[in-house]
């Protein structure tokens, strides 16, 4: 269907869509069907290939609001979820600051400078993926399909919180907390996705759990439950792997527990960091862990025994939580041992899975 009254009433959409509810509706324009809308007629050719930019986005797949940290081009780049596609965000943006805003900037290759500069926002996403977009040059900044994706990011410090759903506390016969319980991960743990978790013979039993993981966005010093959201950049995908039996021993001995959580490549996380504004408020997410594709655990962070405000005000209260911590947020009943040829899987639907083979080390 096209001519005069077909295109007249497409532009119109056009407009409306881009002029109107945009500017207007900031909120909604997300959910807006725009690729149904105008599909149907045919349109001259700067409409068309606004058509066509607008159709990339299939809407109820895209603006999943994902950053993640990738290597391309032999150095490390941001990059920024488009749909299916990986968009080069470092680069985006700095010919965002020379074009649009008439400055030089230096190119931001990592999360956290992207949270401290105050880029780590649903805006800053959007005015990429518009730019991206508007100057018809996507294919300029699109990534290649087999990139590899790193760690997202390097914590500062990870605080890691003991006991968070009820259904784990009675798996290991604990007492159920009253405060909630946590304990430090050594940051230099951190693998990213695909990377192997190593284990050794004198680990004893190694045992996976999966967490959702918060970014943290600002500096924050006793923060109450009401505010705690404005200090979220963002949410990732943990494995808080754990050797059980040094672990076990050391609580035994009235020791702190922190190398059983600490042990090198003991701490995946990604693949992805999802926006604060990806995930509903308060966090309800479903959980689940496969080992070699067999479900281990599963659950949903409503069962939270703690809830993230709960969390952030508590640890917060004792100590500063920088821009880039990550905080893990505790893992649901069903950890189970993994061994060296083990593939170990870890979905939140939200942000991805997070998938990490088993090897043994020397
Ligand atoms: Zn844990």
């Amino acid at each position: 269907m096209y001519g005069l009254t077909g295109c007249i009433a497409c532009l119109a959409r056009f407009a409306c869509i881009d002029t109107v509810l945009r500017k207007k509706f900031d909120d909604i324009w997300y959910y807006l069907p725009v690729g149904l809308t105008v599909s149907f007629c045919r349109v001259p050719d700067a409409a068309r290939a606004r058509q066509e930019r607008l159709q990339i986005f299939p809407l109820w797949k895209g603006y999943s609001m994902h950053i993640a940290l990738v290597y391309v081009g032999g150095a490390e780049a941001l990059a920024m979820s488009l749909g299916e596609r990986w968009v080069n965000l470092t680069r985006a943006h700095q010919d965002y600051e020379r074009h649009v805003e008439g400055r030089e900037t230096v190119p931001i290759r990592d999360i956290i400078s992207l949270v401290n500069a105050g880029l780590f926002t649903r805006s800053f996403y959007r005015r990429m993926t518009e730019f991206v977009q508007r100057n018809d040059r996507l294919r300029d900044y699109l990534i290649p399909p087999d990139t590899r994706f790193l760690a997202p990011l390097r914590p500062g410090k990870i605080v890691a919180i003991g006991r968070n759903y009820r259904a784990h506390v009675a798996e290991f016969d604990n007492q159920m907390p009253t405060e909630p319980i946590f304990f430090a991960k050594a940051p230099s743990a951190c693998i990213g996705p695909e990377e192997p978790i190593v284990v050794q013979e004198w680990h004893g039993r190694v045992d996976h759990e999966g967490e959702l993981g918060v970014v943290i966005g600002k500096s924050a010093r006793h923060v109450s439950m009401e505010h705690a959201r404005d200090y979220i950049a963002g949410f990732t995908v943990v494995n808080d792997v754990t050797a059980r039996d040094i672990q076990k021993k050391d609580i035994g001995a009235g020791n702190p527990w922190f190398r059983s959580k600490s042990i090198d490549t003991f701490c995946p996380l990604g693949p992805v960091v999802a926006m604060a504004d990806a995930l509903p408020w308060p966090v309800a997410v479903d959980i689940e862990v496969r080992v070699n594709g067999q479900v281990r655990q599963k659950s949903n962070t409503e069962k939270f025994i703690f809830s993230i405000p709960e969390l952030i005000a508590a640890v917060s209260r004792f100590m500063t939580l920088d821009p880039g911590d990550l905080v893990a947020t505790g893992t649901p009943a069903g950890v189970s041992p993994i061994h060296a040829g083990d593939i170990v899987e870890v979905t939140i639907p939200e942000i991805g899975t997070l998938k990490n083979p088993v090897v043994s080390g020397d």
